[in-house]
Formats: structure tokens, C-alpha cells, sequence
């Protein structure tokens, strides 16, 4: 088969398939709203699993600076339990109460953070069990809905085996092109010319530009949007 037999082929068959995906994934009323559903529960719990990891760094931070209080507030203590001298004595006191106070203004807010971390551990979970049971609800009708579209399910199936022989036909630098193509046109890659425009962009085509065009014996590339272009 000569290359631009190949590429119209391929330009048919992901066509056909295209179609058919959307048949696929047309779901009934039940299945789309447990899919809605599913979708947010994941983004949901994407979100709370950062918040989860943000707390945890921030309870490593403060952990850290409530192990150095704690040692500063020991070694007041002990200077306290040293000083014998009275005018010694009083700056001690005032020194360890001070450090106890550095030290109860770095654990309170750690233990809201370890109370936040809690909650979002249990919104988690309860997210997960949620996820689950929707899931296998989910799974369950979806299996039914395609054991109704057997017929789509066998064609996507002969067309990805199809596409597939034909990409392996064509130069792995040309599949590529396409697909890059076919992502940037609406899918659609090869094109007719009519009355001497591309049907892609509709630009007329220039003269000589058309003559090249007949003569060729391979694909040519549209010169506007480099949709590949044949005469039917
Ligand atoms: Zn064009």
C-alpha cells in the first residue's frame, strides 16, 4: 500500500474509532452520576493528602523546636537548683519561667497541628471507604453497560488492532507527526481537496501548488494548516 493510502486509512479508522469512544462513554444516567461522584471524591482526597503532607512538615519543624526548648527550659532548671547566692537566684527563676513560657508557646500550636493532622487522617479514610463502595458499584453497572455495547467493545478492539497495523507501516517519525497533528486539528489530519481548497483550513490552493499536488505520488502537506491533502 502506498504511504498516503496508509495515512488515509489510518485517518478512517481513528474516525471510526473516535465515534465509537463516544458511544463509550456516553454512560447512562446512574453510572455518570456515580462517576461524577467518584471524580470528586478523588480530587477531594488529592487535595486533603497535600494538606496531610504540608501539616506533617510543619509538626516535624515544630518538634524539632520543642525538643531545643525543652533542653533550654532543662538546663534553666538546672542553673535554679545551682544558684545559692539570693540576687543570683531571683535572674534564674526569671530566666527558667521565661523558658517556660518558649516552650508552651511552641507546643500549643504543635498540638493544634497534630489535631489537624488527625482529622485529615480520618477524612481520609472515610474518603477511601466511600471511594471503594462507589467503585464497586460502579465497576458492577459498568461491566453491564458494556456487556450491552458488545458490539462497540469488539469494534474499538479491531480498530486499535487495525490503527496499530497501519502505524507500523508508516515511519515512527511519521506517526508522530500525525498524532501531533490530529491533537492540534480536531482529529482531523488527512483531508480532500475541493473546488482547489483544503477542506482543513479552506485556503485555495495555489496553481502550481495543485499541479505538484496531482502529480505527486506521495502524501503532500497542505501549505496553510499542514493537513495532509488528496484529490478525490
Ligand atoms: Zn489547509
Amino acid at each position: 500500500m502506498e504511504h498516503l493510502a496508509i495515512l488515509r486509512d489510518l485517518q478512517a479508522t481513528l474516525d471510526y474509532l473516535r465515534t465509537i469512544e463516544r458511544d463509550l462513554s456516553a454512560l447512562p444516567p446512574d453510572l455518570a452520576v456515580l462517576d461524577t461522584r467518584l471524580k470528586a471524591i478523588e480530587k477531594q482526597a488529592a487535595e486533603k493528602t497535600k494538606s496531610l503532607d504540608s501539616t506533617r512538615i510543619h509538626i516535624q519543624m515544630k518538634a524539632k523546636e520543642l525538643a531545643q526548648a525543652e533542653k533550654d527550659e532543662e538546663r534553666a532548671r538546672t542553673a535554679v537548683k545551682a544558684t545559692s547566692q539570693k540576687v543570683h537566684y531571683a535572674a534564674a527563676i526569671r530566666d527558667m519561667d521565661e523558658k517556660e513560657r518558649q516552650k508552651a508557646a511552641i507546643a500549643r500550636p504543635l498540638k493544634a497541628l497534630e489535631t489537624e493532622a488527625h482529622a485529615l487522617e480520618q477524612a481520609l479514610e472515610a474518603l477511601e471507604a466511600e471511594r471503594a463502595t462507589l467503585k464497586a458499584k460502579f465497576d458492577e453497572l459498568h461491566t453491564v453497560f458494556l456487556e450491552e455495547h458488545a458490539n462497540q467493545v469488539e469494534g474499538r478492539k479491531q480498530l486499535r488492532t487495525k490503527q496499530a497495523e497501519l502505524e507500523s507501516k508508516l515511519p515512527p517519525r511519521e506517526v508522530t507527526r500525525f498524532h501531533r497533528l490530529a491533537g492540534a486539528r480536531q482529529g482531523r489530519v488527512v483531508v480532500p481537496v475541493e473546488n482547489g481548497a483544503c477542506t482543513g483550513c479552506h485556503v485555495k490552493l495555489r496553481g502550481p501548488f495543485l499541479f505538484q499536488l496531482k502529480e505527486a505520488k506521495d502524501a503532500v502537506a497542505c501549505e496553510s494548516c499542514q493537513r495532509i491533502l488528496f484529490l478525490p
